[in-house]
């Protein structure tokens, strides 16, 4: 039976922190980006709500009201978008705008004038807005979710008016007497334009994460390893934390082109990337760092950890046999520590590329830390 517990675990892992900080930092600037075009829209719309009124000598008091209602919360939002980076930040501000809408929509209730509800012109449009938004969040379960909300709020302030006025009665402007048809329409186009909007979310984030991404490997490329390595280290406390981190050469690459051709040297690289990939734990990054060279950062994890960790992935790719017919390639490694290698992470990195240029001198097949581990000859593989 599944448990109230397990329930809430996924929906607890729903709304988990992203895993990838460069769309973290994208959804961020997007929250900026939408709180401040939602805070244009609002003055925009406030005065032109407030000169209608003026001209028309209608609904003044109402309008000053809703607009000085309309700006406190726009400018709300924008102050939660510049100091919260939370991941339930989008959640709430999408639910407040669709709400928001459904509010101004609802106030006619109030001024009895049940057609402003079912037949609104105005904030009825602010739905599409806050659905269209929702798309730069990255996230089509955001997307959907506002679509729905948005269905689900205005189908209840429908069903409120219904029982309370008879709709009958109601005469629609160019439509003559309420007839239901065009009512049902207007939500299948909300629906549709949700519909549309999700995917446009989830193509959105696809190629979101395609940028800084090894085509080839699937990999992150070497700038925005640097990039979050970087984040890491402005994070960590030298005088508490350890970073390691341990570059790769595949040995005589050239050669296993030459003899088996470029393409079974792609897939060889690509073989390599998902052991890389199996072997490391969520926190760490590993990056194709060039043309048959990679790299792998382990934050929190110390030297001594990582040179083993590294020689148990070289020893398991020799052993994997990624060539054509089953031909084993093996790697030479450099690892090396922050802060005990260097101050800078640059002049960790360093450090770890002279050890690898020692594996490599030394007859590769070979990690090369602090103190240097060696692997099982090719002849004993
Ligand atoms: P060493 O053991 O000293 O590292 O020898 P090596 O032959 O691996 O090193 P070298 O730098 O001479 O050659 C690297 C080769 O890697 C040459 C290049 O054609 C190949 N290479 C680089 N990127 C790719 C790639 O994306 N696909 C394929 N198939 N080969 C690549
Ligand atoms: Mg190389
Ligand atoms: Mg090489």
């Amino acid at each position: 039976m599944v448990s109230l517990r397990d329930i809430a675990g996924k929906v607890g892992a729903w709304f988990a922190t992203e895993p990838d900080h460069a769309l973290v930092r994208a959804r961020a600037a997007s929250e900026r980006l939408v709180a401040m075009v939602r805070l244009a829209i609002i003055i925009a719309l406030v005065a032109s709500s407030i000169s209608f009124a003026i001209r028309s000598g209608a609904l003044l008091l109402y309008s000053l009201v809703t607009g000085t209602v309309a700006i406190g919360y726009g400018l709300l939002l924008l102050r939660i978008a510049t100091r919260v980076t939370a991941t339930w930040v989008p959640w709430v501000t999408s639910a407040l705008d669709v709400t928001f809408a459904s509010l101004s929509i609802g106030s006619f209730v109030l001024l009895d004038a049940p057609l402003l509800v079912i037949n609104n012109r105005v904030s009825f449009e602010a739905y599409f807005v806050a659905i269209t938004i929702s798309a730069l969040r990255y996230d089509w379960r955001l997307s959907a979710f506002t679509t729905l909300l948005a269905l689900a709020e205005y189908g209840g302030l429908a069903g409120y008016v219904a029982l309370h006025w008879d709709l009958s009665s109601l005469v629609v402007e160019g439509q003559g007497k309420f007839s239901p048809a065009p009512f049902v329409n207007r939500l299948l186009i909300l629906l549709g334009h949700g519909a549309g909007v999700v995917a446009v979310a989830q193509w959105a984030r696809h190629l979101r994460l395609m940028i800084g991404t090894d085509h080839l490997t699937g990999l992150l490329q070497r700038r925005p390893f640097l990039e979050r390595v970087d984040e890491e280290l402005g994070r960590a406390d030298p005088a508490r934390s350890v970073l390691s981190v341990a570059i790769f050469d595949v040995d005589e690459f050239k050669r296993f082109n030459d003899s088996f051709g470029h393409l079974a040297g792609d897939h060889a690289l690509e073989g390599i990337a998902a052991q890389l990939r199996l072997a490391v734990r969520t926190t760490d990054l590993v990056a194709r760092y060039g043309g048959e060279e990679f790299v792998i950062a382990f934050p929190r994890m110390d030297v001594q950890l990582a040179l083993e960790r590294v020689t148990d992935l070289c020893k398991r790719v020799a052993d994997v046999g990624l060539g054509p017919g089953g031909e084993r390639m093996t790697l030479s490694a450099g690892v090396a520590s922050w802060p005990a290698d260097g101050a800078s992470f640059e002049a960790v990195l360093n450090a770890a590329d002279q050890r690898l240029y020692t594996a490599k001198r030394s007859g590769r097949n070979l990690v090369v830390g602090p103190l240097p581990v060696p692997l099982p000859s090719r002849a004993t593989l």
